[in-house]
């Protein structure tokens, strides 16, 4: 058999789209040609480089959409609770039997959407553990931050609430009005840290 031919067939070969009376005459043929065994080698080693390179890229592609999907749904749902909550807020006359409930919706949603800005430094830590820490530390930040501003908005005085001998009471009061935020707070800094981890995991961060 002439080498030429089968120098043409190995290519077909080699991805499998040969009939059979080829692919008898290619393993006949490299049985006793040393030039065409090697070539058929090269050929070979070369196509299973470019399988393997090949496959991981298509995952980590569809990873990196996933990734966006899931933090572009997270800025949407956040937002809209926010500006639920300051709308709600706004129609309540100022007080804290009035708004308080509503902005116990805004603080924990705002802390935990202002945390996805961390989101876009993920590649600067070093480990998925790191960075899902440092997530979940900015969410509780920014909502305690928040909370505080929120006691001087309602020209609230923790001092009162905790002082003298209405301690039980004002707890019960604290408890009562903040219970929602309380719940949320927990709820968002869970989700900061379990879902952070999730997305370093999708972009393939160990
Ligand atoms: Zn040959």
């Amino acid at each position: 058999m002439n080498c030429n031919i089968v120098k043409d067939l190995i290519p077909l070969y080699i991805d499998g789209c040969c009939s059979e009376e080829s692919r008898k005459i290619v393993e006949e043929h490299i049985k006793d040609c040393d030039d065409c065994k090697k070539l058929f080698e090269d050929m070979k080693s070369s196509s299973e480089v470019i399988t393997v390179s090949q496959s991981p890229k298509t995952f980590s592609k569809l990873n990196d959409w996933k990734a966006s999907v899931l933090q572009s749904v997270l800025l949407f749902v956040s937002f809209s609770l926010i500006t639920i909550g300051v709308a709600l807020e706004s129609r309540t006359p100022l007080g804290i039997e009035n708004g308080l409930w509503a902005i116990n919706l805004v603080i924990p949603a705002t802390g935990f959407m202002l945390s996805l800005a961390n989101w876009y430094f993920v590649r600067v830590y070093k480990s998925r553990k790191s960075f899902s820490n440092s997530s979940l530390i900015a969410t509780l930040g920014i909502i305690l931050c928040a909370y505080i501003w929120s006691g001087f908005h309602y020209e609230m005085s923790l001092f009162d609430w905790f002082s003298g001998n209405n301690f039980h009471h004002s707890m019960i009061a604290f408890l009562f009005f903040n219970g929602i935020g309380i719940l949320l707070t927990i709820v968002f800094c869970i989700l900061s840290k379990t879902l952070s981890n999730r997305y370093a995991k999708m972009l393939g961060k160990e």
